[in-house]
This record gives structure tokens, sequence and C-alpha cells, in this order.
């Protein structure tokens, strides 16, 4: 089989190598009568640490439909999935090597009648525990519980369950082997679930500093979906006449939303980039979110890293490292200096396949 050879700088260093892909694997040892595919900026395999595969706005998807949707995230660079929680089965997707990577957490886990219909098991405080050991087996290695949500009774957002029962439930889970993320737009449920160990934070608006504190003594990690929470003036405006003080809420953590972010990135909490894809959002647009967290003061470079090199490592998938699989992007401008290129890659490859091209 001939080898492949790939020229230019190679991210997160930047320095310039020849990468060549030898049945499916990195080699940087010089192969003879390798075929120049391309030269440019080859970055490692994006991540999309928070997508929903198999999920629209009304539940669950059939397979074609799930399989477009994991082909929009690949064509956008994306070949490695966090996904956090789908109504659908969706471990088919393991088989396909022309798909990304992908790392389930199962089902989601909400409170009954607390979360958007037809997304999660909905249950009761008493069993919590026991749906979280159960998807728990049923994942990837994580579990996704929905930390909060409107509480009709209380007009505003509220956690769904009581402390001691999302405590008995993260250890459910980590008796399994898993590791735990939860849904948190407000502030109530967080210190009660950063304290019993929970693995990271999905979306985080609620943080203040001595929570901020606490995440990096527990090293929590913290995946915000800039984009998702550009929703929440739509969530404050829809609300607003049935339930004020729930507008009020979210109109204030979004106000807030930039400042709180960057005051957990600046303490040193690791934050990963996730489109939220699948969830009320569009797949394929890994690009946007790492936009995002730039917009909202992140350096570009960090912010790629939370979508590639940082949250490879932190998933357990390799880099660019010689003997690795060979999952990377390549593109014709550095995209650390110009982010509007992560649009157009000029070849992406996935497991040593090209799976995409560009002009
Ligand atoms: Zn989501």
């Amino acid at each position: 089989m001939t080898a492949q050879r790939f020229r230019g700088p190679v991210l997160p260093e930047g320095e310039n190598r020849d990468l060549y892909v030898v049945d499916g694997r990195i080699t940087y040892e010089p192969q003879a009568g390798a075929d120049t595919v391309a030269e440019g900026w080859i970055v490692p395999g994006l991540v999309d640490a928070h997508c929903h595969l198999g999920l629209d706005d009304d539940g669950a998807v059939d397979r074609e439909a799930t399989e477009q949707q994991a082909i929009d995230d690949r064509d956008g660079g994306a070949l490695l999935i966090r996904d956090a929680g789908s109504a659908a089965d969706t471990r088919w997707i393991h088989d396909r090597d022309d798909l990304p990577r992908l790392v389930r957490c199962g089902r989601h886990i909400a409170a009954t009648k607390r979360y958007i219909r037809g997304y999660a098991h909905e249950v009761e405080p008493a069993d919590l525990a026991t749906y979280a050991a159960q998807e728990a087996r049923n994942g990837d290695g994580w579990i996704k519980l929905v930390g909060d949500w409107i509480s009709r009774e209380e007009g505003d957002l509220a956690p769904s369950f009581p402390a001691e029962a999302f405590a008995d439930a993260i250890a459910a889970a980590h008796a399994e082997g898993a590791k735990v993320t939860a849904h948190c737009f407000g502030h109530g449920v967080l210190p009660g679930l950063i304290e019993a160990g929970i693995d990271c934070i999905e979306h985080g608006t609620g943080l203040t500093e001595d929570l901020v504190d606490a995440m990096v003594a527990h090293g929590t990690r913290l995946v915000p979906t800039v984009m998702q929470l550009d929703k929440f003036p739509e969530h404050a405006a829809a609300g607003r006449e049935r339930f004020p003080d729930y507008a009020a809420t979210m109109a204030d953590l979004y106000a807030r939303m930039p400042a709180t972010i960057m005051a957990a990135y600046d303490a040193g909490v690791p934050i990963y980039a996730g489109s939220d894809g699948g969830g009320i959002s569009r797949h394929g647009n890994i690009a946007g979110e790492i936009e995002a967290l730039v917009r909202i003061g992140m350096p570009a470079h960090d912010a790629l890293g939370a979508a590639s090199w940082r949250a490879r490592e932190w998933l357990g998938v390799d880099g660019l490292d010689e003997g690795a699989s060979a999952d990377f992007v390549v593109y014709d401008r550095n995209p650390v200096e110009d982010l509007s290129v992560l649009r157009a890659p000029t070849v992406i490859v996935l497991r040593g396949s090209v799976v995409g091209r560009g002009r």
C-alpha cells in the first residue's frame, strides 16, 4: 500500500513536518515513493465534546437521519464526538469506519416532566441512582444527568433532584466505572454536584467564584456550549408572561455569561468545545463554537485546543503521535490566525482514509 504524505505545520506546536500515513497510522519516518496528498496546517481531528446524535427537536430520529447528522459533524472536521445524551441507540456508529469516533453518555436522565419531551428517562429521586447505574452500563464511560430545569411550581429554574439523590447517582455511576456530567444552567444545583465529585459540568452559567475554585480543587471539567447559551434570551422571552422569575433568571445568567465562563477559564478550569448539535442546534458546526469561545475572550490557540488536542487527551484518544490512528484535518491557512478557514477544510482524514475534501 502506497504511503500518503501530508506536509506543513503540525499543531499544536506548529512545527513544519512531513506526516506520513501508512496502513491508517501516522509515522514521521520518511516513506520512499509516498504520494503527497495535501499541504497546509495539520490539526488533530476536531472534537465536539457536547453533541447529540440520533436526536432532534422531538426526540429520537431514525438511523438514516442519525447517519446524516454524523456525516455533517465529520464534514465539519469533528472526528471525535462525546454524545451528551441521546434517546436513540447509536452504538452501531462504532462499527462504521467512515463516521466519527463516538463516546456515548447513554440516555439523559431527568426528573419527571422536567425536561424536553421525548429526550430523557424521566425518573423520581428514589430511582435516580438505579438509572444512573443502568445508563453507565449502556454508555461508553459517561452518563448525562439533567441537573436543573424550569420548575413550574416554583416558576423558576430549580435543581431536578435533591443534592443527596444526585450524590447517590454519581456514586452509582462511578461504581460502574463511568464518569458523570450534568446539564446545569442555574446556580443552585452546582455546589452539591461539584462536592459529590461530578466529573464535568455542561453549560455552567450559574458558576460563581467559590464554585470555580471548587471545580479547580476537584478537577471538574466544563463544556459551556456558548452557542447554545446564546439562546437564553429566547428562553427568557418565551417564559416572561407565565414565569417572570424564570425569565429574569435566564436574562441575568445570559448577561453575566461571558464573564462567568471566562472566570472559570482564568482560574484554570479545563474547558472544552461543544456545539450541542442535535440539542435544538444544527450538526456540523464545531467551527461556530470555536469562534464563540474566542468571542467571549478565549485566546484562539486555546479555543482550538479545546476542540482538538486538549479534548482528545481528555477523552483518551491520541493526537498526532507516531503510531497513532491518522485522524486529522488539513487547512490551507493557520486556523489560529484565521478561524474562518475552519469552515473550509482542505482535506479530512479519518482512520487513515480521506473522508472529505474541499476545493
Ligand atoms: Zn445538549
